[in-house]
Order: C-alpha cells, then sequence, then structure tokens
C-alpha cells in the first residue's frame, strides 16, 4: 500500500494511492497515520477494511495538496555521512560509527509545499535521502532483527542551513529544523513495495540542472544495522522516522558552494517512491 495523507496544512485526511495512479480517501477507515495507528496493526487493519470498501472510498481530486504522509511522529531521527562521497565533498572522516542527529518534527511537511527559506539564512542547501519507518516498538534489537520493525519507506529532503548547523556552534539541530525543512512523501510505500531498499536510485534537480545521483547501495552503514544501532540509545516508537543520509551532490560541496535563493524550484525522486517538487520562497512572504 502507498499511504498518502491530503488536505490543508494541519487538516489533513488520511488516503491510499491506488496501483493504477488514483488516490483515494479513506478517513472512512476512521484512523489517522499515527503512532497508535502502526503501533497497533494498522496497517494490516486498513488491508482489510480497503478489501470490503474501496468501491466506497471517494476519489480525491488531482489538484488536492498532499501533506506529510505520516502524522506527526515522536521522532525524526537524521543519519549524517552515510554515503562515503558525500562525507569526501563536506570535508569529513567515513565515521567508525553512525553519527546522529534530530530533526525538529515541526519541520515535517507536504511533499510539494513551498520550502521557506528561514530568517537570516544565506546557506540554506537540498539533501534528498530515502526515510525509514517504524512499524513497532524497537529497543535492543539484533541486525538480524531489524527489518521486522520497519513498516514503510519514503522520499525526504532534508534541507540544512549549514551556518545554523556547523558555525553556530553546539548540535547540528539547529541547522535541520526551520518550519518545511522535512518534506515526507509523496507517500509512505510499506515494505512489501520495496523488496531491495539498498538498491534504489535516488536523485535531486535544482532548476532542471542535476545534481545528486547515487544509488542506496552506497551506504556506509546500511538500513539494519543503522536500526539496530539507534535502538541501543532509545526506544523507537512506531510511526518514528530514519532518514538515512544524503549522497553526493549537495550545495555546500559545490567548488563555488551553491545555496538555495527564492525562486529556485527543487524536485528530488527515488525508484518506487515517487516524486516531489519544492519551490523555494523567503520568509515572511507566503
Ligand atoms: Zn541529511
Amino acid at each position: 500500500m502507498k499511504l498518502i495523507r491530503f488536505g490543508p496544512p494541519g487538516q489533513e485526511k488520511p488516503g491510499l494511492q491506488l496501483p493504477g495512479g488514483a488516490r483515494i480517501d479513506v478517513s472512512a477507515f476512521g484512523q489517522d497515520y499515527t503512532e497508535q495507528f502502526f503501533g497497533s496493526g494498522g496497517l494490516n487493519r486498513l488491508r482489510q477494511w480497503l478489501a470490503l470498501h474501496e468501491k466506497e472510498c471517494p476519489v480525491i481530486p488531482p489538484g488536492a495538496r498532499l501533506g506529510c504522509c505520516i502524522a506527526r511522529p515522536s521522532k525524526l531521527i537524521c543519519i549524517g555521512l552515510n554515503y562515503a562521497r558525500h562525507a569526501a565533498e563536506s570535508g569529513m572522516e567515513v565515521p567508525k560509527e553512525p553519527v546522529i542527529f534530530f530533526k525538529a518534527t515541526s519541520a515535517l511537511c507536504g511533499p510539494d509545499d513551498d520550502l521557506v527559506i528561514p530568517r537570516g539564512s544565506e546557506k540554506t542547501d537540498w539533501e534528498v535521502e530515502l526515510a525509514v519507518v517504524i512499524g513497532k516498538r524497537a529497543s535492543y534489537v539484533s541486525e538480524a532483527e531489524a527489518l521486522d520493525y520497519v513498516a514503510g519507506y519514503a522520499l525526504h529532503n532534508d534541507y540544512s542551513e549549514h551556518a545554523f548547523q556547523l558555525e553556530r556552534g553546539g548540535q547540528w539541530v539547529k541547522g535541520k529544523s526551520a518550519d518545511t525543512f522535512a518534506p515526507l512523501g509523496p507517500f509512505m510505500a510499506t515494505k512489501d513495495e520495496i523488496p531491495d531498499p539498498h538498491q534504489l536510485r535516488l536523485w535531486l534537480k535544482l532548476n532542471g540542472e542535476t545534481m545528486q545521483d547515487s544509488t542506496t547501495a552506497d551506504f556506509v552503514f546500511n538500513i539494519p544495522q543503522v536500526v539496530s544501532y539507534l535502538s541501543q540509545f532509545m526506544s523507537l516508537l512506531p510511526g518514528d522516522v530514519i532518514s538515512t543520509g544524503t549522497p553526493s551532490g549537495v550545495g555546500m560541496g559545490l567548488k563555488p558552494p551553491r545555496y538555495l535563493r527564492p525562486g529556485d524550484v527543487v524536485e528530488l525522486g527515488i525508484d518506487g517512491l515517487g516524486t516531489a517538487r519544492q519551490r523555494a520562497v523567503a520568509w515572511g512572504s507566503h
């Protein structure tokens, strides 16, 4: 299944994208895609409900806004420097253990929402990433069992303000958390739809020009390693999102560096997980 949420910001309803591409409203199912949904067998219940009720579900108009594909999770955790060439372009070593940082969950937004460049920003940058959605509570899980704890996958753009992140002291979270810095979707594909998450092409274009074009085969730490590793330090809850890091081709790595300005258009995609498009706008202009 491909889970979507649609409607105005803050009033999104749950929906599904069907194999033919049509989008249907499943709010009659009675539950949004929350921690409680994932933690109570929601995907299986929804599948069973759909078998009986698909015909009655209203079709969503093609122009409807898509929101973040899951309801706001308890955590949005990111892995830094998880592709060797990206670590090199960032002037950093490939880490011996995964680099972990948080992004504020209030940064989550829809896949085609405008990117609002934060007030005072000079160095807002793009980062196409594969995001993993957790399906059940994970604490001290082994790598061998880690994929049992995954509900599905989604396309994520880990927007980053590198001056806030790297030049202002303290943790990376300051440069990762502005509103609209985490467009997630268009949909969350359930695990069964992505047979091998370690063989996915991911790409990003800026104003039509390819900037990032890589594959998740190049991960430094793969998904079982990352899920198991994180679960040694915290409980991962149903619906939590783990973003697995970006490949090379970010603006900071260009010579000279290139950062986003109002009017820029960012398009991105991952095999099997759809595409997204964000237009950059100045803070205060929207
Ligand atoms: Zn990132």
